[in-house]
């Protein structure tokens, strides 16, 4: 697959970028409003009690802010964080290293919860539900089970694909909380606050152009803002203002709606093989020479979320929307 600027998943580069950015505390978190308002009850409840805060589920497309939050969640309630993933998790061995290790009241973050083997969620149960685990020692006839107990936690889980995980363990988590798309004027606020933290000279112009093509993502929009900050500084004088935005966003092949060379790829492909269908995932992914999933799950999702494209049940649709911003003269009309 090819490397995109509007990828919502983290790159390596990303990733020691991110740390620095992240917000700390709920008032610092922008946006999700209604996730923060209960988050807030949730954990002022436990603290009150002096109770550790119910497991949460945190579900959403990459680069909403589901890391960020839990790292958040921690903070709040004043304990560490250990941070690990699904597939990172091979062995129940791994999961019990992992537990024991825990202080009392610690969340632990599992990424891509939704890729956790079987075997291993069934491990998770009892440990999320009575702080225990149970051991088989030995084999054959000789094996035996022991209960071990584990400092009560938090299980903070992440997952892209909220109907990927197994009916048991989703039921297992008391607080489900969704992350949404963010508004222009939420990125607009993030890209602003990451600007600062950056020390780069910003307008509100300038923040509300990367915010436009951001994707509703703010993984997008601060990397966005990375790469304009580059072009501001050696074509101009370091500040950011909007004719600077729009010319390194143009230059970057990002319009003025976020799509890059792959959406324009799909929905060209689509409307001039297939007359901008209904036509079926396979059929799409054979004439452009991609997977029909990493159309479905990478390429699809924002297409689909700003309504150029429709799934009906023969097959996916161009809409006229995409026809108007693509300057092509819609069909039947
Ligand atoms: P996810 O885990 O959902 O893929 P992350 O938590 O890693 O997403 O967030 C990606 C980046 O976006 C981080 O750098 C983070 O600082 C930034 N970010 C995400 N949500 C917010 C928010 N609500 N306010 C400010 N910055 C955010």
């Amino acid at each position: 697959m090819e490397e995109r600027i509007i990828s919502s998943e983290a790159g390596q580069e990303d990733l020691s970028f991110e740390t620095s950015l992240r917000p700390t505390n709920l008032k610092q978190y922008i946006g999700q409003d209604q996730v923060k308002e209960n988050l807030t009850v949730f954990i002022e409840a436990a603290k009150l009690r002096s109770e550790t805060l119910d497991h949460v589920l945190l579900y959403g497309p990459p680069g909403l802010g589901k890391t960020t939050l839990a790292v958040i969640i921690a903070n709040e309630m004043g304990v560490s964080i250990r941070t690990t993933s699904g597939p990172a998790i091979e062995r129940p061995g791994d999961l019990a290293a992992i537990l024991t290790a825990l202080e009392p009241g610690d969340v632990l973050f599992i990424d891509e919860i939704h890729r956790l083997p079987r075997a291993i969620e069934e491990v998770l149960y009892p440990a999320m539900e009575d702080f225990c685990l149970d051991i088989v020692i030995g084999k054959g006839v000789e094996a035996r089970s022991v209960r071990l107990d584990l400092p009560p936690f938090t299980l903070v889980g992440a997952t892209t694909r909220a109907g990927s995980l197994s009916a048991p363990l989703r039921d297992r988590f008391g607080v489900h909380a969704r992350l949404e798309y963010y508004t222009n004027d939420q990125l607009q606020e993030i890209v602003i606050r990451t600007a600062e933290v950056l020390q780069t000279e910003i307008t509100p112009g300038a923040a509300a152009e990367i915010a436009r093509r951001s994707r509703g993502t703010p993984r997008i929009a601060n990397r966005l803002l990375k790469r304009v900050r580059d072009f501001a500084q050696v074509l101009g004088n370091g500040e950011i203002e909007e004719e600077m935005a729009q010319k390194s966003l143009e230059q970057l092949q990002v319009d003025r709606l976020g799509l890059d060379h792959i959406d324009h790829k799909l929905l060209r492909g689509m409307i001039e093989k297939f007359r901008g269908g209904p036509v079926g995932l396979e059929a799409i992914a054979a004439s452009i020479g991609e997977e029909a999933l990493t159309i479905e799950d990478v390429y699809e999702p924002y297409l689909l979320q700003i309504g150029f494209l429709q799934r009906t049940p023969r097959g996916r649709l161009v809409t006229h929307l995409a026809y108007q911003h693509l300057g092509l003269e819609v069909p039947g009309v």
